[in-house]
């Protein structure tokens, strides 16, 4: 009776364990077509195994081919993942790069090819490439929190099936392969890894390139002796999951990007899919495929919300709302942020604070953001931190917006902080304002916006800001009736109509007020940017320049696939890192202007920034 009572629970517990996996019972029905092409293995034979040497099949399920000296594939043709491992002998050690689906023994098939000890390192944390690892004592794999949690759940039996399942299998099992056992045990490496680090073989060595995207833990693992860059799923030829819930595009393009550069580093592309030797030169067309995607220059098939596009040698998977997110509309900027350069970033704190009464919202030690409105900010950096040095020209006024502008000028003139001029309404133009400099010689200009038809747009654009006052509780000496209303940045071209046809197709800005040689566009709700004409402005054109415009954003990903596809010069590709906790890019406007987008990452650093970012009113 107790038999059959353990049994009853099994049972219950089995079914609960199905309801469970909702997602993998729905894709019980049938995969799209757009995936899992009907009859996959009608491929088969791939032309390039023909011109490859072949050494073996092992266990009616492995068949090996060498490469090169000491280079051997791996490969699994008769499951529809078509795994790829390798194994690479050094002089005192093999590396195993993937362990496959874990079907075959793959233990035994590396002892057949080598007696030297055997470590594994892996591409990446998805089952097709981690199932064997249990097999071996040394595991190595990415640095990775989020892959590191995936490989330590390993795989129940019951997740699994729909890999063995209908058509995935082209050609029976190996005969001692039990699928009722069939698991992929917790996975702990006992060798974490960061970008950059060397796996040193004997005479032979694999460098770890991180190429997050296709997952948060893809790295690609370059011999540069052989010349062969193990790609895993970075990419392989053939349909690339860029649709997955794992699949990061931004950090994809990013990765891309950076395996670009090192191109005249090796020759082959050894992939986790599909075909062990592929020339290098597809890469290149990777990264532009994506950038027509989303450009939306390209044909695709779509199947319930799932597109295919097809390039030459290699195809993109991906969800239809993924691309139109990216494409719709500008993604929204909270707030704009203005970062100088400093030799003495105490003193130019001091002056910040107590001079003009800003609020110091965050501070890395290195940088301070200051509040100017609750969407607009003031950045200063130690120049020897920084992307720029306090000896470029200071090619930018910054202009505080204020209706109080003769208390200001009082008020500044009283702390003898050293002046351009006396303060006067301008003749060519509806504002009154005059112009200070910071201690290391910024330029400041105070502005009003008077009562004109020129600053009508303006006026409405700022309708319901309203003015930030010195914060209770600073040591400013500003008096407390002298308000900030928003801020213009004001940069210096030589071609004024080519910078704002810029700022307007690429950021949706708008032109606000047309002064002619100047123009001010939309930026962030009170914060703008400013187009002067450098013949007739305050500073000329220079080639550098010791600032950089920065957009706060939550929406940093699709701001940087967008550019990206608009063909943008990237001068740092997406990223963050432990000391900043800020995920950012930066681009060039086309006078040179460094253009960063940050998202500010939860992080306690960061909360009073993100306080005053999101707070009411
Ligand atoms: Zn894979």
């Amino acid at each position: 009776m107790k038999a059959w009572g353990e049994l009853g629970f099994c049972l219950a517990a089995g079914l609960g364990t199905l309801c469970f996996l909702g997602a993998a019972c729905r894709s019980g029905e049938k995969t799209s077509s757009l995936v899992q092409p009907d009859k996959w293995w009608s491929i088969h034979p791939r032309p390039v195994y023909s011109r490859l040497e072949k050494v073996g099949t092992f266990q009616d399920w492995f068949d090996v081919y060498r490469l090169a000296e000491g280079t051997f594939a791996i490969y699994e043709p008769n499951q529809f993942e078509e795994a790829l491992s390798y194994l690479v002998l050094g002089s005192e050690k093999a590396a195993l790069v993937d362990t496959g689906t874990g079907i075959g023994d793959i233990r035994r098939a590396v002892e057949e090819l080598t007696d030297l000890p055997v470590v594994v390192v892996l591409t990446h944390e998805h089952y097709d490439h981690v199932a064997g690892a249990w097999r071996f004592e040394e595991i190595v794999h990415l640095d990775s929190p989020a892959a590191l949690t995936v490989l330590a759940a390993g795989r129940d039996n019951a997740s699994l099936q729909k890999y063995i399942a209908g058509d995935y299998l082209w050609k029976p099992l190996p005969r001692d392969f039990d699928s009722r056992s069939w698991t992929i045990p917790a996975i702990v490496p006992t060798w974490l890894v960061k970008d950059g680090e060397t796996i040193d073989l004997g005479g032979r060595s694999l460098e770890v390139i991180a190429a997050p995207g296709h997952s948060p833990g893809q790295v690609c693992f370059l011999d540069r002796g052989r010349r062969i860059l193990f790609s895993g799923d970075h990419f392989f030829p053939g349909p690339l999951y860029a649709h997955a819930p794992d699949v990061n595009m931004a950090d994809y393009i990013a990765s891309n990007r950076k395996l670009i550069q090192r191109l005249d580093e090796f020759d082959h592309i050894s992939p986790g899919h599909n075909d062990p030797w592929v020339d290098k030169e597809v890469l290149p067309c990777v990264s532009r495929a994506f950038e027509t995607i989303y450009s939306g220059q390209r044909q695709y098939a779509e199947d319930k919300g799932l597109r295919r596009y097809g390039f030459d040698g290699f195809d993109v998977l991906i969800r239809a709302d993924q691309v139109e997110s990216v494409r719709s509309g500008y993604p929204p900027v909270q707030a704009n942020l203005v970062f100088f350069y400093y030799r003495d970033l105490e003193n130019a704190r001091r002056f910040y604070e107590e001079i003009l009464g800003l609020e110091r919202v965050l501070d890395y030690g290195f940088a301070s953001i200051y509040r100017i409105t609750q969407s607009s900010y003031l950045g200063l950096v130690d120049e020897n931190r920084g992307m720029h040095r306090a000896s470029e020209p200071k090619t930018v006024t910054l202009s505080f917006v204020t209706a109080e502008i003769d208390g200001w000028y009082e008020y500044l003139e009283s702390c003898q902080i050293p002046m351009r001029g006396p303060i006067r309404d301008a003749t060519r133009h509806a504002t009154r304002g005059f112009v200070v400099f910071d201690p290391e010689g910024y330029f400041l200009e105070f502005e009003r916006f008077l009562d004109h038809p020129e600053n009508a747009a303006l006026h409405a654009y700022l309708e319901g800001q309203e003015a930030v006052y010195p914060a209770a509780g600073t040591s400013t000496r500003r008096p407390a009736n002298l308000g900030l209303l928003a801020n213009v940045i004001w940069l210096y071209y030589r071609d004024i109509p080519a910078a704002q046809e810029f700022y307007e197709r690429t950021f949706g800005a708008k032109l606000l007020v047309d002064q002619g040689f100047a123009k001010v566009v939309s930026s962030s709700p009170s914060g703008f940017i400013g187009l002067v004409d450098e013949a007739q402005g305050l500073h000329r054109f220079s080639e550098n320049k010791a600032v950089t415009i920065a957009f706060i954003t939550d929406s940093v990903d699709d701001w940087f696939i967008r550019l990206d596809a608009q063909g943008l010069t990237m001068k740092e590709v997406i990223g963050s890192s432990p000391a900043i906790p800020v995920r950012a890019f930066v681009t060039l406007d086309p006078a040179g202007y460094y253009l960063e987008f940050d998202r500010f990452l939860d992080d306690g650093r960061n909360r009073k920034l993100s306080y005053n970012l999101n707070k009411e009113g």
